[in-house]
């Protein structure tokens, strides 16, 4: 593996790499590797002829100072996980890289940028994620692009934004790789005490008993948010949201007979604020 730290140097890599007919597949990620991360490197490793993992903290889809200060970080350790699992480019930019001074443009998605997480971290988030992945898809030029489920708005909102910027990458979306307990792996899982991280696991369980309600034949959205509440509330849990949404518009949705419905979810505990979701009838 190379770690490659400019887009001049990166972008003639791939382009060589395409010359000689090689099959580019980019991972992007803000490192803090865990088995989330690993999957998508394997599936990119089984897919394609030349794998290129980005590992980049974008400061401009985070809200607060405060949480980008502390987003853990662990460039070595990251570098040998990816390393060994036959990754050939680990593609490492400096803000400066990636923001030069002058930097002025932004791409936003309009209305499914708006929402859950949006509405929660605010209009900057998905824009701070789509310019980043715009410019990865430009320097990379991959002919298919990695993402995990478990950020499942985000995977929409690039969807859409590869539609209407006319990237030639296909997006491909891999199932959230979970804990033993349930627990969606995220790099913010290392911010919870040991406390903390049992009554995480009630997200999952909270999805789990969306499921369950659908799974008994019931046709009603709440029904199913509320089964998913019970877990929250016993866990001493408070949403910032639970919904169903139309897992391609994010509309919201009252009915589980117009399948497949999105269940997400987002909640703090203690300093980790963790997101996790589930598709009914998917
Ligand atoms: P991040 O480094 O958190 O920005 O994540 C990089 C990529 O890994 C994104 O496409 C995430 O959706 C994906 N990812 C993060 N956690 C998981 C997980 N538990 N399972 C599958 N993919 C994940």
């Amino acid at each position: 593996m190379i770690t490659i730290t400019t887009k001049a140097e990166m972008h003639a890599h791939t382009a060589a790499a395409r010359a000689a007919g090689r099959r580019i597949g980019l991972v992007p990620t803000m490192g803090a590797f865990h088995a989330g991360h690993h999957a998508l490197m394997k599936a990119a490793r089984e897919a394609c002829d030349e794998v290129v993992v980005s590992l980049f903290v974008n400061p401009a889809q985070f809200n607060e100072a405060s949480d980008l200060a502390a987003y853990p970080r662990s460039e070595e350790r990251d570098a040998a996980e990816a390393s060994s699992l036959g990754v050939d480019v680990l593609f490492a930019p400096s803000v400066e890289e990636v923001y030069p001074p002058g930097f002025s443009t932004s791409v936003r998605v309009e209305g499914l940028s708006d929402v859950l997480e949006g509405a929660e971290r605010g209009p900057g988030h998905f824009a701070g994620v789509c310019t980043v992945v715009a410019k990865l898809f430009n320097v990379v030029a991959p002919d298919v692009a990695f993402f995990g489920q478990k950020d499942a708005q985000q995977t929409i909102v690039i969807r859409r934004m590869a539609r209407d910027l006319d990237f030639a990458v296909a997006i491909e979306v891999l199932p959230t790789v979970r804990e033993p307990d349930g627990l969606a792996m995220s790099s913010r899982n290392a911010y919870l005490t040991p406390e903390e991280r049992r009554r995480a696991s009630a997200l999952s369980r909270a999805l789990r008993a969306a499921q369950e309600v659908a799974g008994s034949g019931e046709g009603s959205a709440e029904a199913a948010l509320e089964a998913a509440r019970a877990e929250l509330e016993q866990a001493g849990i408070e949403p910032e949201y639970l919904e169903a949404r139309d897992p391609e518009t994010l509309a919201a949705v009252d009915s589980l007979n117009s399948r497949p419905v999105l269940i997400a979810v987002a909640a703090r505990v203690g300093a980790a604020r963790l997101i996790d979701n589930t598709l009914i009838g998917g």
